[in-house]
């Protein structure tokens, strides 16, 4: 975010090439028409049906795919700094790359974590060569710690537009009271991890039916939805802007509609996996499947997704939490939360929500445990793809009206941001092919339909043929 496309090196800007990607369906926020799309020295430079390939340019085809501007994951943690044998900002790009996406948002609970301009500018620097934009999220206060603001303005400075604790959030309500006052200063958007410590504390999973038959502590979904609702009357309050993080519950997505519904300048995202499983999955006290937010209900799974098609949640985002295997191997209680979803993230939301009309053959939805697969919500690729591109890019300030490139349309001038995703594919997902250097998939041995085909990042392909390039 805080490079234009123009402060790449001049060598990779002349090392661009011309790339027509022939015979897919376009699918952007304004249009879905057929048609190829020739992309040179880093922008589009046509868009149409049956465009002649220019002289040296190198044909990606596309046919029966879907051509998109580029995903822009809201929500991944790379690692970088404090934690390299679980993730790279490198690995984390490429396997960002891999599941289509042309950017992503670096959580800042690193270690040192990201609350000055020094460890902002390092990750923005190992960022700069990666395979695709690496925006960094600051810390709303000094340390993660909840007590002192920090420097929001020298961090905005830096293009850095959201600011959350991530990992634990602000639990004292009057330093989020003054963060959000504090923020209005700068074009800059609060995001918030909903979770009462107190309520939550010494919880494993979800608390219901299968932490009382498993016998594991659990957090309560009201630990999320108090938090909820004081943020809201708190955005009330200062006038302020509030996004909030991997929302799990029904009484959340409900909270949240209703504060939209009141005009409150608020949004919402979920994960893949709230999309997906449910606390069913603890069954076998699997440390796989440990996330916080914890995996909750059949109802919540239900409502999240309706809660899509809805309006009331703007993005999906990923939550990509790498775990060294020695760390995630550990027994239920002792397992750090968090599952990788880089990678498997299009094929795991398109069957979540799209209209493919057919069942996905083993494809995701909750497994065994008893648990029942919800049908898909029926959206249309384009409604799908607007909760994975443009939609989170205007959050994450990355838009072209916000001064970045990312979230489309595809046309002539537009910045060279694009994936191509075959619908159809498909694969299997193999955790030591991941490009990950972890391993927490919980998705290993199981058949994906649909996958990222191609990704362009700024005129270069990164992903050719589901292969990363670089
Ligand atoms: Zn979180």
């Amino acid at each position: 975010m805080t490079e234009a496309p123009s402060g790449r090196s001049g060598a990779r800007q002349r090392a661009l090439p011309t790339i027509v990607i022939r015979g897919g369906t376009v699918v952007d926020g304004t249009a879905e028409r057929v048609a190829d799309v020739v992309v040179s020295g880093g922008e589009v430079v046509a868009v149409g049906p049956g465009v002649a390939t220019p002289r040296g340019a190198t044909v990606l085809d596309a046919g029966g795919c879907l051509v998109a501007p580029g995903l822009v994951d809201l929500h991944a943690h790379l690692r970088q700094p404090g934690a390299e044998d679980a993730e790279t900002v490198e690995s984390g790009a490429r396997a960002a790359a891999l599941g289509g996406f042309t950017a992503v948002v670096a959580m800042p609970n690193t270690d040192p974590p990201v609350d000055s301009a020094a460890v902002a500018l390092e990750v923005l620097a190992l960022g700069a060569g990666a395979a695709c934009q690496v925006a960094v999220a600051g810390a709303i206060t000094v340390g993660r710690a909840g007590e002192r603001l920090a420097p929001m303005g020298e961090l905005a400075a830096l293009g850095v537009r959201l600011f959350t604790d991530d990992g634990t959030g602000v639990q004292d309500v009057s330093v989020m009271r003054r963060a959000l006052e504090y923020a209005r200063g700068f074009p800059v958007t609060l995001a918030q991890h909903c979770e009462d410590e107190a309520l939550a504390r010494g919880g494993h999973m979800h608390e219901g039916e299968w932490s009382s038959r498993l016998g594991v502590p659990g957090i309560p979904a009201e630990a999320e939805e108090m938090m909820v609702a004081r943020d809201i009357a708190l955005v009330r309050l200062t006038g302020g802007r509030m996004h909030f993080l991997h929302l799990s519950t029904a009484r959340s997505a409900a909270l949240v509609a209703a504060a939209k519904a009141e005009g409150l300048a608020v949004t919402a995202e979920v994960t893949p996996h709230h999309l997906t499983l449910t606390h069913a999955e603890l069954a076998g006290y699997d440390p796989l499947y440990k996330v916080n937010p914890p995996l909750r209900a059949d109802t919540d799974v239900a409502a999240l997704r309706a809660a899509c098609a809805q309006g009331t949640v703007d993005a999906v985002a990923t939550d990509h939490a790498p775990h060294a295997p020695e760390r995630k191997d550990d027994t239920l209680d002792l397992a750090p939360p968090g599952m990788l979803g880089l990678q498997t993230a299009v094929p795991v939301v398109f069957a979540a929500l799209g209209d493919n009309g057919h069942d996905h053959g083993g494809a995701p939805g909750p497994g065994g445990n008893g648990a029942r697969r919800e049908p898909s919500t029926g959206l249309s690729a384009r409604a799908v793809l607007g909760l994975l591109s443009w939609q989170p890019a205007r959050i994450a300030g990355l838009a072209r009206h916000q001064g970045g490139d990312q979230g489309g349309p595809i046309e002539p001038g537009a910045p060279g941001n694009i994936c191509v995703i075959d619908p159809a594919a498909v694969w299997e997902v193999d955790p030591n092919r991941l490009a990950s250097r972890s391993r927490n998939t919980p998705w290993a041995g199981r058949l994906m339909t649909g996958q990222v085909r191609h990704t362009l990042f700024r005129g270069e392909p990164v992903v050719v043929d589901a292969e990363a390039q670089r």
